[in-house]
């Protein structure tokens, strides 16, 4: 019967936005013990999709009578700021205790993202791990799955047998590589010795910059690296990391692990590297100014035969940190008469509560932002006319919630003029239709939309909006795709294409 702890913690920080604590990790998602078994095995689980892959993997390979997972804690925040030391102090004791008194083990999965700061520690992340391998020795076998905008520290890679990176930007892959985890622990518990070799780059591409569908530069770079598998390559994961977390151990980083062959794992991970830097030139972000997204919008609310339009908020992305209302856009639209237009989802519990009071149907003086306080949130005022109230909750149907449960809180659909606006309570991105459809809102009908997101997007609306009708919108934010406009303090530098003229040489 095989033993295997299941832990782990995972934040994407953005160095920019406020702090985060145990509120953020409460609401998102904490879960301990035999919670954590039963929503891995929920049909429309809420937890970590990775941790959800790597129970029917294992349930697969061992059935559910042969092997006993040892559930510790999981705890996963919206990206948000750095963490707060002292919650993440208390976490770091309870997953201490919980291996403690876990009993013999025979391997450890830990469901990380790795892209998280704390006030403390640029490498919160290093170290859960290092406390992990400090808990079971250096004979238990422990494979981490990673967000591909994990930034990878030494600590990382010397307390952990395997990383398992994502492969897709939308992340759609999250429970594959979670089976892959599983996969993977079986081999190393049966005696496989992997080795591996990290190369890391002075590049830090902005996040819009780093899809993975055909055409894109990452893109092509992780088929590269996945075309290197056979039997003496065991994984291949290349890590674009996240710029925001402003860290010393950013970098686009290659991890070739190999079935006990050091010299392949070296030469190969070298090889992708070179590839990836000499394709840099492709890292550099293509946007619209705001003033054009205008234009265009009203252009397509005026002709109802042309094809409707999206406009991506990259700089205001949940997703990255960012806090989900500004009004650059919105503003810009209402300003110009833009009809025929949907947006969302829009961060402001206050203005949720003002709808509600107001009830169904009922106008009133929308306020945004009132209680708002971080940088580039300003208030807005508008008349507005309720169309719908909602408790926010249902599943998804595209993308990356696609048979998961999204909770947005209490959630209020807005008419404000030609704008339609979702208002919700939960701060996250928009990623998918869902959105808006679970609300009755006509999203093939609309002329255009609007949504707070960087990317991810991309796979929740792709069955209506193909990528020729996508456009990236220069306005300012917390997690703008303009680099220039941040007052970087960890990035090494010079990085490209923050420093066009940044070098790197293979290790020798
Ligand atoms: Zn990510």
């Amino acid at each position: 019967m095989k033993r295997i702890a299941v832990l782990g913690f995972a934040l994407e920080s953005n160095a920019f936005a406020p702090p985060c604590g145990r509120a953020d990790f409460e609401q998102r998602g904490t879960y301990r013990g035999a919670e954590i078994d039963r929503e891995a095995r929920a049909e429309h689980p809420a937890i970590y999709s990775g941790i959800s892959g790597f129970y029917a993997e294992m349930d697969r390979r061992y059935g559910r009578s042969g092997w006993q997972p040892v559930p510790v804690v999981h705890a996963a925040s919206q990206p948000a700021g750095p963490v707060e030391e002292d919650y993440f102090k208390g976490l770091l004791a309870e997953f201490e205790a919980g291996l403690a008194a876990a009993g013999p083990l025979d391997g450890v999965y830990i469901a990380e993202h790795g892209g998280a700061t704390a006030t403390h520690t640029h490498d919160p992340d290093g170290e859960v791990f290092a406390l992990v391998r400090r808990a079971v020795g250096p004979d238990v076998p422990v494979v981490a799955t990673l967000d591909l905008h994990a930034n990878v520290s030494d600590v990382m890679m010397d307390s952990v047998d395997v990383l398992v990176g994502y492969r897709t930007n939308p992340h759609v892959d999250i429970f594959e590589r979670g089976a892959e985890a599983a996969r993977l622990l079986e081999e190393l518990m049966a005696g496989v010795r992997p080795t591996a070799f990290r190369v890391r780059l002075p590049l830090v591409g902005p996040s819009v910059t780093l899809l993975t569908a055909d055409g894109h530069p990452y893109g092509d770079l992780i088929r590269l690296g996945q075309s290197k598998l056979d039997d003496r390559v065991m994984n291949v994961t290349i890590l674009a990391g996240f710029a925001f977390a402003d860290t010393p151990k950013n970098g686009m980083t290659v991890i070739v692990t190999t079935r006990d062959d050091p010299a392949l794992a070296k030469r190969l991970a070298v090889e992708l590297a070179a590839a990836g830097w000499a394709d840099r030139g492709r890292y550099v972000p293509r946007m619209i100014g705001l003033d054009d997204a205008v234009t265009q919008a009203l252009a397509a609310g005026a002709d109802p035969m042309s094809p409707s339009l999206l406009f991506a908020d990259p700089a205001d992305n949940p997703g990255g940190g960012g806090r989900g209302n500004t009004t650059y856009i919105l503003s810009a639209f209402l300003a110009a008469g833009v009809h025929g237009c949907i947006a969302g989802v829009f961060f402001d519990p206050a203005l949720v509560e003002q709808a509600f009071a107001a009830g169904e149907g009922n106008g009133f003086r929308a306020d945004l932002n009132t209680r708002e306080t971080a940088r580039f949130s300003d208030p807005l005022s508008w008349d507005a006319r309720v169309v719908h109230l909602h408790d926010g909750r249902f599943v998804g149907r595209h993308g990356m919630v696609e048979g998961k449960s999204v909770d947005l809180g209490r959630t209020a659909v807005l008419a404000l003029d030609g704008v339609t606006l979702v208002a919700i309570s939960k701060r996250q991105q928009c990623l998918s239709s869902d959105f808006f459809e679970a609300f009755g809102i006509d999203v093939a009908g609309a002329r255009s939309i609007v949504v707070k997101s960087r990317g991810h997007f991309r796979a929740g609306f792709q069955h209506l909006f193909p990528p020729e009708r996508i456009r990236e919108v220069d306005v300012p934010g917390l997690t703008s795709p303009n680099l220039a406009n941040f007052d970087w303090q960890g990035l090494p530098r010079p990085v490209f294409p923050l420093d066009p003229d940044a070098a790197w040489a293979p290790p020798s």
